[in-house]
């Protein structure tokens, strides 16, 4: 089932949904469609375009959500498919401090890496190696994370999503898909 983005009616990106809960939203009159995805839904008497993108009429207000939720997807979008310590095809993650040594399962100690990397590395530090991280992994920040996290991606969506940080990640999630 494709899966459609909702913008608040501010035009924040607020989320992904199924196709048939979008529809719904614009069926009752909630939502408009600003996109269509070129498909078409048929009902007994009509043909409906499917949307790809929907605004919600009314504005909703979104209590903070905290940070960007650290998904396997989301962490090679923000290291764009790329091994953090060679370049190479990432394969896995990799605590940058191990986890058998302290390292949290957070946005600032986890990398992308490759199968090469991430084995020889095993349990040590960085130090010890005498490796050197790309980047400095950091939390990505904006909304349009959220929406990439989902691993659900559309074209259609990037203009709505590039002032929401989405930027720098287009790229990414091309050579993370690649
Ligand atoms: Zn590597």
């Amino acid at each position: 089932m494709p899966h459609v983005l909702v913008l608040n009616a501010s035009y924040e990106p607020l989320g992904v949904v199924p196709l048939r809960r979008a529809l719904v939203l614009v069926l009752e009159n909630k939502a408009v469609s600003l996109e269509e995805s070129g498909a078409f839904l048929h009902s007994a008497t009509r043909a409906v375009p499917a949307p790809s993108v929907v605004r919600l009429k009314r504005f909703v207000r979104v209590p903070y959500r905290g940070p960007v939720p650290l998904t396997r997807r989301a962490l090679f979008a923000r290291d764009g498919g790329r091994c953090m310590y060679c370049g190479a095809v990432a394969t896995s993650v990799d605590h940058v401090i191990p986890r058998s040594r302290g390292g949290q399962h957070v946005w600032d100690n986890v990398v992308a890496a490759c199968r090469r990397c991430n084995h020889v590395k095993a349990d040590r530090h960085l130090l010890e190696l005498g490796w050197r991280l790309r980047h400095q992994p950091a939390p990505p920040s904006g909304l349009a994370w959220r929406i990439i996290g989902t691993g659900h991606r559309d074209p259609r969506w990037m203009p709505y999503l590039q002032p929401y940080g989405a930027d720098d990640a287009l790229e990414r999630i091309g050579a993370a898909a690649s």
